[in-house]
């Protein structure tokens, strides 16, 4: 038997870690290394963060999990948290970011159902999106690498070009049910939307009574500098998915929704036997108590701003590797002029943890909770080692 028991789906590397304290991951021999990961995006709080800890401790001894069949006094003062940050009215708590797409795609259809609109059930998306891993979901891209060798695919997406108004507007017709976007790309290489793109969708949706569905699975939850990153550009979404940083590394998800958004999602529509159990709930409350207030958010955007400043005075010393930095708060991409996954596989050698994305980008998404000496041994890693990178040779 040649095949791994674990399913190769990923090029795993030889980082293993073991171990996490604070910004730091520890391998099996003792290795050290610099998280500028977070997983992907996961770990707002880094590793090891006693309130999430301690959080988790003492709902494990309390009550870990209890059926979607009972009454959620967690779920309840949880969910109640969300609407009271957000633009939304009612949340559906599920395990995972693609789970949490999945069910804005279905509250979306259910809307048009609803009202007597069932022809209405067609989610216009965008080129480079990533909404995860699910037959529903990878259907909303028209990316090869996702889709191949899963045929047939579902029906109900559109896929038009990025941050292109134009297209976006020039797509709707009168099976239209919305659309379905990332304010900021993730995989497809830290991309934010414009905020003419995202106000005009905004308008459109206004005008026609489409359903404005922002995944937010990355870009949400403080990483941006905002609770959530619709609130960059003035304007309320009708739902929204919410995953990765939600449960600090725990995994959870949420679909946050209007109250006119979810008026078809009555009961038995939807379910989840895990979603919104005791123990995600304390996850999910443990991050929210540190990084749902003003004093937290500011923070990430000075952090943000700081580490963006420090990397754009040092791409210049080493222009034939980097190009340019782009983002929000502490989600920022590094354009490369070489191979990204080269590069981040070479940062991996030298102890220092990134991501690799689409458009040969560089992820940095540090744990939220960085400080200034953390940036300093990040952008003095990244330079020592672009410096001794021996650029590829380009056919
Ligand atoms: C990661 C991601 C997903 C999928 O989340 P999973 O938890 O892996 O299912 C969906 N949308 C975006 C924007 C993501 O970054």
């Amino acid at each position: 038997m040649a095949i791994t028991p674990l399913m190769p789906v990923y090029p795993r590397c030889d980082v293993r870690p073991v171990r996490g304290e604070g910004i730091y991951l520890y391998g099996e021999q003792g290795e050290k290394y610099l998280d500028f990961a977070s997983g992907i995006a996961v770990n707002l709080l880094g590793h090891g963060h006693p309130h999430l800890t301690q959080a988790l401790q003492k709902q494990a001894e309390t009550l870990i999990h209890v059926s979607n069949l009972y009454g959620s006094p967690q779920g309840e003062k949880f969910a109640q948290r969300l609407v009271d940050l957000t633009f939304a009215d009612t949340v559906f708590f599920t395990n995972s970011g693609a789970e949490a797409v999945e069910c804005a795609i279905k509250t979306a259809r259910r809307y048009h159902h609803a009202k007597g609109n069932p022809h209405k059930n067609v989610l216009i998306t965008f080129t480079n999106a990533f909404h995860g891993r699910t037959m529903a979901t990878i259907s909303a891209t028209d990316q090869a690498k996702l889709r191949d060798g899963f045929a047939p695919l579902l029906e109900g997406f559109k896929v038009v070009e990025f941050d292109n108004l134009d297209a976006a507007l020039g797509a709707i017709d009168e099976n239209t049910a919305g659309f379905l976007v990332e304010p900021v790309q993730g995989e497809g290489g830290i991309r934010p939307a414009s905020k003419d793109f995202i106000v005009g969708l905004r308008k459109a949706c206004d005008e026609h009574d489409l359903m404005l569905v922002l995944d937010e699975v990355q870009c949400g939850v403080a990483r941006t500098g905002k609770l959530y990153a619709y609130e960059h550009y003035g304007i309320e979404p009708d739902i929204v998915a919410s995953a990765k940083g939600i449960g600090g590394g725990f995994p959870m998800g949420a679909c946050l929704a209007t109250e006119k958004a979810a008026a078809g999602m009555v009961i038995g529509t939807h379910g989840s036997t895990y979603g919104g159990n005791p123990f995600a709930m304390a996850a999910g409350q443990a991050v929210f108590d540190v990084v749902a207030n003003e004093e937290f958010l500011t923070r990430v955007r000075t952090m943000g701003e700081r580490l963006r400043a420090a990397l754009e005075q040092m791409i210049p010393n080493h222009d034939k590797v980097f190009e340019g930095v782009r983002g929000l708060g502490l989600m920022l991409g590094i354009k490369m002029k070489t191979d990204s996954r080269a590069f981040v596989a070479y940062l991996r050698t030298k102890g220092i943890l990134t991501v690799a994305a689409g458009d040969n980008v560089v992820r940095v998404l540090p744990p939220l909770v960085i400080d200034e000496a953390n940036i300093a041994e990040f952008v003095e890693g990244l330079s020592a080692a672009a410096g001794t990178y021996d650029v590829p040779e380009t056919a």
